[in-house]
């Protein structure tokens, strides 16, 4: 492909290969199964596994499982599938890090022996108040200078179960006057009663982020740990952690900024949330950027990919525009998808002067700009469908498509005169009439006269019925993400659902995630959920034209 600059990445760990820090890369991909991953959680999925397959190294898939509230099997499944359907190989380096709560917990002994660790008794909120802040250093705990015998002791009974949620926790030793927060004292193990996904009742004290995620890493052998940019102040922590507990080759923690899309909810919490209030149906709604969702809308893992790398990776926070994304799956589409007739608002053009109940066989390309793909036999006849925008009673300026008196080309057939309208009793024009001129025929030369507009149209009598789904942005983009409540601001349009629409009969089967181009309505995918053989739902994945320049 092309050739582009490495990034800082690649950089330090080109430095760390060249002065024998490391022999080899590992990374992982460390998500808490609390939720679904979204778009960000893709750019760190496709990072990570694209430096072990750059410097031919390995990529873990790790469940940072410690936290037993929120974590649930379902998300343990979606996220396998959502990291495989990403291409990522992990084979089957899929890892779980509450397996590793015993040598969790003999590192937090092994601290203990060295005097680096002590069980405190301080509540959450005293020790809140004793750790001081920016400008004001901390206070040590009375409980600081317990002996180890004690420390030891109490621990046991802390994983025995004597003691009650927040009774006691055990902390790090480390500084209580040092500028840096993270590394007065900090709690690395807490109390609390209750049940694991993976481990059950074994275990009622469980250790904080910061004393585990190093250990994980540490315990597979990770090279690089790359993380977020919030996890910068904590990297002292992470490398006092790995080196107190004295594993060989410790791993390095690199930071990068989160990918941010403009006018896009990001965040597990914030799609949680909406999920949640039912503002969006489900965690796969094509309106979210969960990946699910954007694979149920259409998205391939090739645009994805190529939108992680168009994006780059940076060390300053910043917010993309969302553009780039559906730039990224349009360029997918242009060339690679089929070309097909399919009026989403329909109104009933009647040809007065072709032949009742015949019908011909036109023959038209698959795809105009790539000959690869073909070519196939449409119908028309002369009762067929065309947009209802594509007619105007009275045109304004520069309207080009029907209107009394107007000739328009039909889209690979003939030229349509329109000569009349067919309307209902309260006036609205029910259908079209035209006479065709059999001479205009495309593909045979015709240059007796030209036509400014060319139009779509599907053939009646042989229309397959389905419905599409339209989508605008979640977010109200004039208004922006929040208003002053902090309350999102949404967009009432970003779902509508066109349930007449009529499709070429060149759909059989037409299966779930198949893709499409709509002939000037955009990029279609047949919806996973709800579409059915006989009744075929389609989400329109974006519109054909867009702003975004790369
Ligand atoms: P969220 O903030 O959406 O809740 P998280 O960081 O809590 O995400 P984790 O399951 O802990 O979710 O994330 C797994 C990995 O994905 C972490 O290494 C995290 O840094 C990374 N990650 C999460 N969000 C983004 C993002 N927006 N851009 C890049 N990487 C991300
Ligand atoms: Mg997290
Ligand atoms: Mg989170």
């Amino acid at each position: 492909g092309e050739r582009r600059e490495k990034n800082f990445i690649e950089n330090e760990i080109d430095k760390d290969l060249a002065s024998g820090r490391y022999s080899h890369v590992q990374t992982r991909f460390p998500p808490e199964p609390n939720g679904y991953l979204h778009i960000g959680h893709a750019k760190s999925i496709l990072l990570n596994s694209g430096l072990a397959e750059e410097y031919h190294g390995l990529f873990n898939l790790r469940y940072d499982d410690t936290n037993p509230t929120k974590e649930k099997w379902e998300f343990v499944e979606s996220i396998r599938a959502d990291v495989e359907w990403l291409g990522a190989k992990f084979d089957d380096r899929i890892f779980f890090a509450s397996n590793y709560f015993e040598t969790m917990y003999e590192c937090a002994v092994k601290l203990i022996k060295k005097g680096k660790a002590f069980v405190c008794d301080l509540t959450a909120d005293q020790i809140r108040e004793y750790r001081g802040d920016f400008n004001t250093p901390g206070k040590e705990s009375p409980y600081r200078n317990r002996s180890v015998e004690e420390n030891l002791k109490l621990f046991e009974e802390m994983r025995e179960g004597k003691y009650a949620d927040g009774e006691k926790v055990l902390r790090a030793k480390i500084d209580m006057a040092s500028p840096n927060i993270n590394m007065r004292d900090p709690v690395i193990y807490r109390i609390a009663h209750l049940s694991h996904q993976n481990t059950g009742d074994k275990w009622c004290i469980y250790p904080m982020y910061d004393f585990a995620h190093p250990i994980e890493d540490a315990v597979e052998h990770i090279t690089h740990s790359i993380c977020t940019l919030e996890f910068e102040d904590h990297r002292p922590l992470y490398d006092w952690v790995v080196n107190e507990c004295e594993f060989e080759e410790p791993p390095r923690q690199i930071e990068f900024a989160k990918l941010y899309l403009t006018n896009v909810v990001t965040g597990k919490r914030y799609i949680k949330k909406l999920v949640e209030d039912g503002i969006v149906d489900g965690w796969d709604d094509p309106r979210l950027v969960s990946i699910a969702a954007l694979r149920r809308r259409g998205y391939t893992p090739e645009s994805i990919k190529r939108f992680v790398e168009l994006v780059g990776v940076s060390k300053a926070n910043s917010s993309v525009d969302s553009a780039m994304l559906e730039y990224c799956i349009r360029e997918d589409l242009k060339l690679s998808r089929a070309r097909m007739m399919a009026v989403l608002k329909p109104l009933k053009l009647i040809i007065d002067n072709y032949p009742e109940g015949q019908t011909e066989d036109l023959v038209m390309p698959n795809n105009l700009e790539n000959p690869e793909l073909g070519s196939r036999v449409i119908p028309f006849g002369r009762e067929l469908w065309i947009e209802e925008d594509d007619f105007r009673e009275e045109p304004p300026k520069k309207y080009f498509r029907l209107f009394p008196g107007n000739e328009v080309r039909l889209m690979g057939a003939y030229f349509v005169k329109c000569v009349g309208v067919d309307k209902d009793e309260t006036g609205k024009v029910v259908a079209v009439h035209c006479t065709y001129d059999p001479e205009t025929k495309s593909g045979t030369g015709f240059e007796g006269r030209k036509v400014k507009g060319t139009i779509h149209w599907v053939n009646a009598s042989t229309a397959v019925n389905a419905e599409c789904r339209l989508y605008e942005n979640l977010v109200d983009e004039e208004k922006g993400k929040l208003d002053a409540n902090g309350n999102l601001n949404l967009n009432p349009n970003s779902r509508i659902i066109l349930k007449d629409c009529k499709l070429e009969p060149n759909f059989d089967g037409a299966k779930a995630y198949d893709s499409y181009q709509f002939v000037r309505n955009g990029f279609f995918c047949v919806d996973s959920k709800d579409s059915r053989p006989d009744s075929l739902v389609f989400n329109r994945i974006v519109s054909l034209k867009s702003s975004f320049k790369l």
